[in-house]
């Protein structure tokens, strides 16, 4: 059964977008007046937020300088380049290069968070001190001076700025320092999942210190969790690229063995500790193998009569369905229950690049945002029908998702959680809990601040899109209707067919076709390219008499002949 179903997982890999559309639609299983209930619902969700208190310091951001504005590309790929800048004099010209050739004055004022007019004036002053537009006369030859001898003033007045604004994102830079300042919102009612900041192993050092990190931060956790349930107790998030150094499909033989042993010792502490424990979702080409990661250690005894080993579940992606039913089936077989997160994926403009540049047959992704959205309604129907074996938590900051999920619910409010990242979505979460009475959980990052820039711009790549949830919720002139648009409707307008705009990975170039890639990746493909190889395998072997002849193919015999 479990095998049946991973087989058309792995078939479903790069999938025609409109095929599968239909079918979760289907899945989905919602008529009009249902649909029309959900964007209702959602609607009044939205004028509550703008009703309500000033939106989170993330919005209130991305709505100044989100992905649309230059000036927000600037400043995530100076965010993002500072992470590899060694040097003070390339960091001199990389802010040179991103912030003097913008008109950050067009931003002041037009913000309501001070926070974010503070950024915009300290990003215009900075940008008129390097200006090197004017450099004649003595005003430029002042400009200059002043420059020289601002430079270091300045590089440290933008990294600490940057750093700023990373820090609004995290809860605290130790896990005692986030616990104390989660206090608040534990009153409120919020409960935590911990995610330690922190990019992926590039050594087996880097992965020994990581682990050891998990281990402090679940001990320290677990001084914390005052219940039996698990569901009312902190939990922590891990990332298997943080775990070992070579996370990848081509090493999966010497890979799953030592990453399930590293997982385990972990899950064994979270489970001493009654914690939760989350095993976040990466790129997709890293499902496969994570699937076999958590099925070598959820099959260990000793994790049995626990109920809180967590996967995430990516709806961006064609496999979703299967990945439930495949966890389900395992749940089933080895008598557990598991906890599932539902996200929508945070790793989309990636997914789409590498399968441009590396010539494949699509996306292993939505393209088009609706489609997405109505994969995770369709994701939740199956989710919300999985409930004896599988504890759904729906994390999403988008109005319309979450209306869905309640209405999926129907009367029911327990047996799910929704979920939020710390510093997003606060004002409506706190509306769908005060209204519904669903729990609500927020995943804090916790990290020092050299780690907080990749985590910011993990978050604008997410969420900085105009035609995304949280960039819209802050802009007034975008209508709630508009907002709360049924994504089925969408797609009934504009077919569920991949995006026109987006160059399929064969048509990236104007004057030919890309050349076909091999994705060593994906397990199908790797059976492929076996299969054809198999043929030409080399017919020697050492044993104990030395090298001898095993077998000879026929296109071996031909190639030695001639
Ligand atoms: P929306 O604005 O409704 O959706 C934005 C999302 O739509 C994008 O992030 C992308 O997934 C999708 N999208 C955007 N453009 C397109 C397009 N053209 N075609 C198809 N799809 C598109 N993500 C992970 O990958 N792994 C995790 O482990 C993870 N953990 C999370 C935990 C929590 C508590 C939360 C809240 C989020 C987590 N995420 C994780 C991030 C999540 O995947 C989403 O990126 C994020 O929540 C935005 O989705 P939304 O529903 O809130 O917003």
């Amino acid at each position: 059964m479990m095998d049946a179903i991973r087989a058309r997982m792995r078939e479903s890999a790069i999938a025609d977008e409109a095929k599968v559309l239909n079918q979760l639609v289907d899945t989905a299983g919602l008529t009009l007046g249902e649909r029309e209930a959900i964007a209702d619902h959602a609607v009044r969700m939205i004028q509550a937020v703008r009703n309500g208190a000033s939106h989170g310091m993330m919005e209130e951001f991305l709505g100044e300088y989100g992905l649309s504005s230059k000036e927000g590309v600037a400043l995530m790929c100076l965010a993002e380049a500072l992470l590899r800048v060694p040097d003070a004099e390339t960091i001199d010209e990389l802010i040179q290069d991103k912030i003097a050739s913008h008109d950050w004055s067009t931003h002041l004022g037009s913000s309501d968070s001070s926070l974010v007019n503070a950024s915009t004036w300290a990003l215009m002053l900075t940008g008129r001190v390097i200006d090197e537009d004017d450099s004649s006369g003595i005003v430029g030859a002042l400009r200059g001076v002043v420059r020289r001898l601002g430079e270091p003033v300045v590089r440290v007045a933008v990294l600490r700025a940057m750093r700023e604004m990373g820090a609004q994102f995290v809860l605290g830079r130790t896990i005692d320092e986030a616990i104390s300042n989660g206090a608040d919102a534990r009153d409120d009612g919020y409960t935590f999942f911990y995610e330690r900041l922190g990019e992926a192993a590039r050594t087996e050092d880097d992965a020994q210190r990581y682990h050891g990190a998990y281990s402090q931060a679940i001990s320290a956790i677990s001084l914390r969790a005052t219940s039996d349930d698990t569901r009312e107790n902190p939990g922590i998030s891990v990332k298997l690229s943080a775990l070992h150094p070579r996370y990848e499909y081509g090493q999966r033989e010497d890979v799953v063995p030592v990453l399930a042993g590293r997982v385990l010792q972990l899950a064994c502490a979270a489970k001493d500790g009654a914690l939760g424990f989350n095993i976040d979702a990466e790129e997709q080409d890293r499902l496969d193998l994570s699937l076999d990661v958590i099925e070598a250690v959820l099959r260990d005894e000793r994790l049995a009569g626990w109920d809180g080993f967590g996967v995430v579940v990516q709806a961006y992606g064609p496999r979703a369905p299967f990945v439930l039913d495949w966890l389900y089936a395992l749940a089933e077989e080895l008598d557990r229950k598991i906890m599932v997160r539902l996200v929508k994926g945070a790793y989309w403009d990636t997914e789409i690049k590498r399968a441009q540049v590396l010539g494949l047959d699509g996306f292993p992704v939505f393209t088009r945002k609706p489609n997405t959205d109505v994969s995770y309604i369709a994701c939740a129907r199956k989710l919300m029908q999985m409930t004896d074996r599988i504890y759904p938590q729906f994390a999403t900051h988008n109005a319309h998702t979450a209306a869905a999920v309640l209405h999926l619910a129907g009367k029911r409010r327990e047996g799910f959680e929704f979920q939020r990242l710390h510093g997003m979505g606060e004002a409506l979460h706190d509306v769908v809990m005060a209204e519904s009475g669903v729990r609500c959980r927020i995943y804090a990052p916790v990290g020092a601040h050299r780690d907080l820039l990749a985590y910011l711009v993990r978050r604008l790549l997410e969420n900085g899109a105009n035609s995304f949830f949280v960039h819209q919720i802050v802009d007034d002139d975008v209508p709630p209707e508009t907002i709360a648009r049924d994504p089925f409707l969408t797609i009934e307008d504009q077919g569920p067919a991949a995006s026109p705009v987006i160059d399929r990975p064969s048509a990236i170039f104007d004057r030919r076709v890309n050349s076909k890639g091999w994705d060593i990746t994906d397990p199908l493909t790797v059976a492929a390219i076996e299969a054809g190889r198999a043929p030409f395998a080399a017919p020697y072997q050492w044993g104990k008499e030395g090298l001898s002849l095993i077998h000879i193919s026929e296109p071996t015999r031909q190639a030695e002949i001639s």
